[in-house]
């Protein structure tokens, strides 16, 4: 990855760029031998292309700015976070389907709580924590199983009942929104989220399925990007004011739209558009749209279908 500075003030940019550069996940990427437990959850098709064409991506280093965040508070959370008897940036492994998995623990403290620190938006949690953030921080509780005995040896922690939790951090959390808003918005920038922790077996099936996948698309099966790996919203229809500007409801049916708007106390003054879902990822965030025929066979429908 070739990062440029795109305007940010020199120091900013070295620290960036230097930062990254050292990033041990360039290091697994390098070695096709190893998968992160964060790639093995992740698209196969994005992490291939992205192994393939590592040395070609060129990233604005603006855009890594919040990688940046996220990594200042692991810092702070392993320089200032220690109670005695935890164990912190715990580096652990297994083999499993022909590959090494591998995951870098935030905390696993003495009393036998794991904590991921999830350092994001306050509506990332509105419902929950994602799908994505479960399996992550159960696939580290899977390889702190395996590695228990090391564990247990290194830093006297046993892992056999451990408990799971996302600590939460919102940078952009506001006592004014809070006061505006309720529930669910969150009540602090920062709380302990507990996630279920899966049955062993659940886990090892999961993420066997997941670096099979994984392993197949290195060895030439390049699967297809799902549409919630694409970040694909849902096609909908909006109820938008004539006028001009955001729609006031979205519904799934045209029909129901209808009904939305003709409820309203003056609908001769919205009409109904029909908003195809985007693929958010394809569109501003993969670092490999450059160099994926999936995006770009996409765009080329997507102009036929302008030009018809
Ligand atoms: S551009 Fe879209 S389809 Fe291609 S790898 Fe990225 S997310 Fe997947």
């Amino acid at each position: 990855m070739r990062i440029v500075n795109d305007g940010l003030p020199t120091a900013m940019f070295w620290a960036i760029s230097r930062r990254f550069a050292t990033d041990d996940h360039e290091y697994i990427r390098k070695d096709p031998t190893r998968i992160s437990v964060t790639e093995a959850i992740g698209s196969a098709r994005e992490s291939v292309l992205r192994r393939k064409h590592e040395d070609d991506i060129v990233v604005n280093a603006s855009s890594l700015v919040w990688a940046l965040d996220g990594v200042l508070c692991h810092k702070l959370m392993e320089d200032y976070g220690q109670a005695t008897g935890d164990a912190h940036e715990l580096h652990l492994e297994m083999d499993i389907e022909g590959l090494t998995l591998t995951g870098r623990v935030d905390v696993i403290q003495s009393s036998g709580t794991m904590t991921d620190l999830k350092r994001t938006k306050t509506q990332t949690f509105a419902d929950g924590p994602r799908e994505k953030d479960v399996a992550q921080i159960n696939g580290y509780a899977m390889l702190a199983h395996h590695n228990r005995d090391r564990i247990k040896a290194e830093h006297g922690i046993d892992v056999d009942a451990l408990k799971l939790e996302i600590l939460a951090w919102h940078p952009d959390w506001s006592p004014m929104t809070l006061g505006k808003k309720g529930p669910p918005y969150p009540q602090a920038a920062i709380y302990g989220i507990p996630v279920t922790k899966w049955d062993y077996g659940r886990t090892l099936r999961y993420f066997a399925s997941r670096v099979r996948r994984h392993r197949e698309a290195r060895e030439g099966k390049l699967p297809l990007c799902t549409e919630e790996e694409r970040m694909c919203k849902k096609s909908h229809w909006g109820v938008v004011p004539k006028s001009g500007g955001k729609s006031v409801r979205n519904k799934d049916t045209k029909e129901e739209a209808e009904e939305h708007r003709l409820s309203m106390a003056n609908p001769e003054n919205y009409e109904l558009e029909y908003r195809i879902g985007e693929p958010h990822n394809c569109m501003y965030y993969c670092s490999v749209r450059a160099f994926c025929e999936q995006w770009a066979a996409e765009r080329l429908k997507g102009r036929q279908a302008l030009v018809r």
